[in-house]
């Protein structure tokens, strides 16, 4: 396509960077299609002269400060919407209660005291947007109204939602009026924790949460009170395996590297990169972050939150066991009557475990290792070294929970970050959980801004042209409806002694191939392709029935529990617990104890979401989409096609959309009269006791239509119905 520009014209260009610069045109030859364009890159004026036009676009002006809220652009464009982004790296924008908020990956000093100030008590929409104006209007609003908020965050792995988080919670700290800040040092101090415990390096994020988190924090008359921390499935097969470039969990490194050598001697440890399950992803440092520092960190944390010594060194021990479970080998070994079994080659190793856990010497050998292969032991290896991590996660959250979940509460503000949506090489059953929890957040925002807004013009009776937007809700069913949805399927199969992850597949394949939404695969490889708002993802369903399952023998479970360390066997006594559900079941017209049926890992993961959005369905929602700038994790560099791909699939484009034709604008009919009265000719002000109803606005709009002259005749759009005039968005700013 032939471009026609002239000079001045404003610009998006690749200067061979791979991505996109903001320019200005200053020489444009048609017919060679050269163009020499202007660009101030790190505060430089430079000059390009470029041949291949393909990456040229013409970019809408802005002015010098871009648009603070997107739904103010006149004529948005796709572009348009990127440039402010660009415009201000650091910026956020407004789309009505929703920001857009754009990961710099460079600290700004934006976030300190002096912010918190501007921003207190502020309507939102007058200061320029900023993390602290939804924090603002969310605790502003809960105050007034006395209601719950939900502040809802969203965006893909390492677009910044975890750092929203701790900017939300730190903005409530700095302004509640509490008299003690114990209990909100106790809580802000709990992120630190959970993240050495919860989040590892990926290839996306070198600090990813590998768990979901729901914060609920507690206030009565304005002061925090108390918070709840909820944990959504914890990453279990990263405490084994890693891949390639990435890493196991922060603690065990910050543990290795922090550690004086004589506690290290006391656990029997060494360092990082002699664990297997350390060094399995190729490097054991993590540039930029210093593991011994933070753990310093942690266990200023862990005094914050009153852990006792002994707490924290039966923690150590649980951490070090894993360790030394992870180097334990086996040989083959030749059994009597020609029949192969397994030896364990490294006696030390599994003496240090066994010590460390306090558990019988004896006992631990023939109980847990006496399979047939090599396979199984390594797997038997692994499951201890799971249910050890995982279990001291869970003791973790509700260690926490015991501190800071008290006092007396009126009212909450909740903060949701669950881990980001992900496309890897490969893909297994914790991408597919993780990517539906994000459809079901997308599902949520989508009910708020499109669904629930759009039937309340139908209520109101707006004359209204109806918005498309992408419904998910065909995928939520393909993933989880009853009886057939691929989490049924699965758990249907785990159940199942002799199903396979093949016949799982086969299931899978059976029930839907003819749904648009999936697809097979075309050579016969163990995998599906599931078509999300985020992308299209292919799932390989190897290990996907283990993973399901979980199932930690029982054997191995009485083994724990008879260690002498007491918050070891209460941990394990929670597992006996949690795996003895029994169900009831009606037959006949009577309940019956049906055999146990322990929950699988879906179920459980699919009742947690759904007991989650029940809860966020009962509180004000306020939205922040996370945008990742690149995919480099690059300060300050905006990759146009990936941020133009978040926006669009996010359904930014439709929300701009509806906010700007629709009427995202609400006050109330007193407040509006109050407000507008005086644009009326020959309308005095009224009087005490008055009835806002005997200011007639219809009065005020013919004022406004009847002069032709008037500028704001076109943008002014409004409609009365009932209590509420629903205003257009430019009406706004009249
Ligand atoms: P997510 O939780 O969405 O996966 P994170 O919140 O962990 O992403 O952010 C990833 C990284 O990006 C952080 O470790 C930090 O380096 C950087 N980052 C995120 N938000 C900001 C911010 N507001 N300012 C500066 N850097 C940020
Ligand atoms: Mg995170």
């Amino acid at each position: 396509m032939l471009l026609l520009l002239l000079q001045g014209d404003l610009v998006w260009f690749d200067p061979g960077l791979g991505y996109v610069l903001p320019g200005e045109v200053m020489e444009f030859h048609r017919a060679g299609q050269v163009i020499t364009v202007q660009a101030v890159i790190g505060g430089k004026s430079q000059v390009f002269t470029l041949t291949n036009l393909s990456s040229v676009r013409r970019r809408q002006d802005l002015g010098p400060t871009g648009v603070e809220d997107m739904i103010c652009l006149s004529n948005y464009t796709k572009i348009s919407i990127s440039s402010k982004v660009w415009s201000s790296a650091v910026g956020n924008t407004y789309t009505g209660s929703i920001l857009v908020a754009v990961n710099p990956y460079r600290m700004f000093d934006i976030y300190g005291l002096d912010t918190v100030k501007k921003y207190e008590g502020q309507i939102l929409g007058t200061l320029p947007p900023h993390i602290f104006a939804i924090g603002s209007a969310a605790y502003s609003r809960m105050s007034k109204d006395s209601t719950n908020q939900c502040v809802v965050i969203s965006g893909e792995s390492g677009a910044g939602k975890t750092e929203s988080t701790k900017l939300i919670m730190q903005y409530l700290a700095a302004v509640n009026k509490s008299q003690s800040n114990l209990i909100t040092e106790q809580i802000l101090e709990a992120s630190p924790l959970l993240e050495s415990f919860g989040n590892a390096k990926t290839i996306k994020n070198d600090n990813s949460s590998r768990f979901g988190k729901y914060l609920e924090v507690y206030f009565k008359d304005g002061v925090i009170t108390g918070a709840r921390i909820t944990e959504y499935l914890l990453e279990k097969s990263r405490i084994v395996t890693q891949a390639h470039e990435e890493r196991n969990y922060h603690v065990f490194y910050e543990l290795l590297a922090g550690l004086p050598e004589e506690s290290k001697a006391k656990y029997g440890l060494t360092s990082a990169d002699k664990y297997f399950y350390l060094n399995q992803g190729g490097s054991c440092q993590l540039e930029g972050k210093y593991d011994g520092e933070d753990l310093q960190a942690l266990l200023s944390a862990m005094q914050v939150l009153g852990f006792s010594t002994q707490e924290q060194d039966t923690i150590f021990r649980i951490l070090a066991a894993v360790l030394h479970l992870g180097n334990v080998y086996f040989h083959r070994k030749q059994l009597r009557h020609g029949q192969e079994g397994v030896e364990i080659g490294s006696e030390a190793e599994i003496k240090w475990a066994s010590h460390l856990l306090q558990i019988d010497d004896e006992a631990r050998n023939e109980r847990v290792f006496t399979p047939l292969n090599i396979d199984q032991a390594l797997d038997a290896r692994d499951a201890v070294a799971k249910a050890l991590y995982s279990s001291l996660f869970s003791w973790l959250v509700r260690r926490i929970n015991q501190i800071i979940h008290k006092g007396s509460r009126k009212t909450h503000i909740s903060i949701l970050d669950i881990f980001g949506f992900e496309i890897f090489k490969e893909n297994s059953f914790e991408q597919l959980c993780i990517n539906y929890a994000n459809e079901k957040l997308q599902f949520h925002f989508n009910k708020h801004i499109f669904k629930l807004e759009q039937q309340e013009y139908a209520k109101e009776k707006i004359d209204w042209q109806n918005i498309e937007f992408q419904d998910n809700l065909p995928l939520i069913e393909l993933v989880a409806r009853k009886p057939v949805g691929i989490l049924h399927l699965l758990d249907d199969e785990s159940n199942f002694p002799k199903a396979t992850d093949h016949s799982f597949l086969e299931k899978c394949h059976y029930n839907h191939a003819l749904n648009e939404l999936y697809s097979r695969p075309r050579m016969s490889s163990m995998e599906f392709g599931i078509k999300h708002y985020a992308g299209q993802v292919w799932y390989s369903v190897e290990g996907f029935l283990d993973k399901n399952r979980d199932t930690l023998r029982n054997d191995v479970v009485e083994l724990l529990i008879s260690s002498k360390l007491s918050m070891l066997s209460e941990m394990f006594l929670d597992v006996r617990l949690s795996s003895e559900n029994k169900t009831l079941t009606k037959a006949n017209g009577r309940f019956v104890t049906m055999k146990p049926r322990t929950p699988t890992v879906a179920a459980r993961f699919n009742d947690s979401l759904t007991h989650l959005m029940e809860g966020m369905a009962k509180c004000n929602p306020w939205f922040i989409r996370c945008i990742k700038p690149n995919n480099e994790k690059a300060p300050l560099k905006l990759d146009m096609p990936c941020v133009l791909e978040q926006l669009r699939y996010s359904g930014m484009l439709e929300t701009i959309k509806i906010r700007q034709q629709g009427f995202p604008v609400r006050l109330r009919f007193n407040h509006f009269a109050d407000r507008y009265r005086c644009l009326v000719p020959g309308q005095v002000p009224r009087a005490d006791g008055e009835s806002p109803r005997a200011f007639d606005s219809s009065f005020l709009w013919s004022t406004f239509l009847s002069d032709d002259s008037s500028t704001s005749v076109n943008h002014v759009s409004l409609v009365k119905v009932g209590t509420t005039q629903h205003i257009h968005p430019q009406e706004h700013f009249i």
